[in-house]
C-alpha cells in the first residue's frame, strides 16, 4: 500500500494504554480521568435521549451550545463571538485542529509547530499537503519568540500553539500573548490556538486565549475540548470559534468531514453550561490532585519539572538506576509499565527528533486519590 503517512505507527496513547492494561500497571499514561463527570450531565443527556434530540443537528452545532459557548467565552475573556456564524461544535479537538488546517492550508503552504508538540499536528499538516516547520519551544518549555520569528516566511501560512502546553504544563503568559500578536502583525499567518486544557491553570493565574486579544483574535481559530473540561474524553465533543470569514472556510471542510456532531450530547452540554461553577472550580479541582501527586514524587528519585497548567506532570528520571538498554524515554517507560506496573508517556512522542540527552516522561493526574497513590506507592520503590 501507498501510504500517506510512511513515518507513522500507532499513536504512543493507543501503545501505552494497550500495554498498562496487559500489565495491569496503573495507567498514568494517555491523559484521561478515572473518575466519571458530574451526574448532573448525565441527567442532562438523559433528558436530552428522552427529548427526542435524537436526529441530525444544524451543521455548525445546537444552537442552544454555540449561545452557551457565546456566552462563556464573553464573560471569561471579553470577546464576543457570533454564535450564527462564528463558533461551531466539533468531534473533539482533534477533528477541530484538522479541519482548521485542512481548511487554511493550501498544499506547500509551511505550517509552524512549537516542538515538543502534540502527536496529530504534523501528520495532520502532511495530510494537507502542507510542510511542517518545527521551531523548538525554548528554556523550560517558554516560547522561543526568536526562534518563531526567524522561522516566519513569506510561504509560512498558519502557526499552531497551545497553551496550556501537553505535554509541559508551561502556561503562556500575557507578555507573551502581546509579544506573538506584535510578532504577527503586518503578517497572514493565520494562528490555530490549541486551548483544550483552557479551564486547567492553577495558583491564580488567568488562561490567556488567544480570544482577549483582537489582533490574534482576528486571525485564530480558537479550539477547546468537553471531553477535557467535564471529564468525558470519550464523548469526543468539542469547539471552534474564529472571525466570520475563517469560521466560513472552517464549516466548508466540517461539512464534508463529519457534518455534525451527536446531538443529545451537545443538548446536554448547553444545560449543564448554565452553571459556571464546573469549569470555575476546575483550578481548585486539579491543583490539589497536582499537589498531591508532587509531593509524593518529591519523595522519589524523579525530578520534578513545574506545572502551572494541564493535568500532566513532567518528570526527570536521570538520577534513577535504571538498565542500560531502557534509558532512552520510550524503552525507560516500556520498562516503567511493566517492572514497574506505572505507565507514562515519553516526551520524546512529542517530537521528530528528540533533544538526545532528554531523560523526560509525563504523568496523567486526572485520577483519582487511590490510584494517584498506588502509583507513588510503586514509585517510591525506585
Ligand atoms: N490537543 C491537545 C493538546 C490534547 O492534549 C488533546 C487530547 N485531548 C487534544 C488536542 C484532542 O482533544 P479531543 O479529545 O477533544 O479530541
Ligand atoms: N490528549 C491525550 C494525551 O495527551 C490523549 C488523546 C489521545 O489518546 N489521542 O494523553
Amino acid at each position: 500500500v501507498c501510504s500517506r503517512l510512511p513515518h507513522v505507527g500507532t499513536t504512543i496513547f493507543s501503545v501505552m494504554s494497550a500495554l498498562a492494561t496487559e500489565c495491569q500497571a496503573v495507567n498514568l499514561g494517555q491523559g484521561f480521568p478515572d473518575f466519571d463527570c458530574d451526574p448532573r450531565l448525565l441527567d442532562a443527556v438523559e433528558a436530552a435521549l428522552r427529548a427526542g434530540h435524537n436526529q441530525y443537528p444544524p451543521m455548525p452545532g445546537v444552537p442552544a451550545l454555540r449561545q452557551a459557548l457565546a456566552r462563556k467565552t464573553e464573560a471569561l475573556y471579553g470577546r464576543r463571538y457570533d454564535p450564527e456564524h462564528e463558533i461551531t461544535v466539533t468531534a473533539g479537538a482533534t477533528q477541530a485542529i484538522f479541519s482548521a488546517i485542512l481548511a487554511v492550508v493550501q498544499p506547500g503552504d509551511e505550517v509552524i509547530v512549537l516542538e515538543p508538540c502534540y502527536d496529530s499536528y504534523v501528520p495532520n499538516i502532511e495530510l494537507a499537503g502542507a510542510l511542517p516547520v518545527r521551531v523548538p519551544l525554548g528554556a523550560d518549555f517558554r516560547p522561543d519568540f526568536d526562534a518563531l520569528a526567524a522561522a516566519i516566511g513569506p510561504r509560512t501560512r498558519a502557526l499552531l500553539i497551545n497553551s496550556p502546553h501537553n505535554p509541559s504544563g508551561r502556561v503562556w503568559q500575557q507578555a507573551d500573548m502581546l509579544r506573538l500578536q506584535a510578532l504577527l502583525a503586518g503578517t497572514e499567518v493565520i494562528l490555530i490556538s490549541d486551548e483544550v486544557y483552557e479551564h486547567m491553570v492553577y495558583d491564580g493565574q488567568p488562561h490567556q486565549s488567544a480570544a482577549r486579544f483582537a489582533d490574534l483574535a482576528a486571525r485564530a481559530l480558537v479550539v477547546s475540548s468537553f471531553g477535557k473540561t467535564f471529564h468525558v474524553t470519550g464523548w469526543k465533543v468539542g469547539s471552534v470559534l474564529a472571525p466570520a470569514p475563517l469560521m466560513a472556510e472552517f464549516r466548508k471542510v466540517h461539512q464534508f468531514n463529519v457534518f455534525t456532531v451527536n446531538t443529545p450530547m451537545q443538548h446536554a452540554l448547553a444545560a449543564y453550561l448554565h452553571d459556571p461553577a464546573p469549569y470555575l472550580q476546575l483550578p481548585d479541582f486539579y491543583a490539589a490532585k497536582r499537589d498531591r501527586f508532587r509531593a509524593g514524587l518529591a519523595r522519589t528519585r524523579f525530578g520534578l519539572l513545574p506545572c502551572e497548567g494541564s493535568y500532566f506532570q513532567c518528570v526527570d528520571y536521570s538520577a534513577l538506576a535504571v538498565p542500560e538498554r531502557d534509558l532512552e524515554p520510550d524503552a525507560f517507560c516500556r520498562w516503567l509499565t511493566r517492572a514497574v506496573g506505572v505507565a507514562a508517556i515519553p516526551l520524546s512522542a512529542f517530537y521528530a527528533q528528540p533533544p538526545a540527552a532528554q531523560r523526560l516522561i509525563r504523568f496523567c493526574f486526572a485520577k483519582q486519590e487511590a490510584t494517584l497513590d498506588a502509583a507513588l506507592a510503586r514509585l517510591a520503590r525506585l
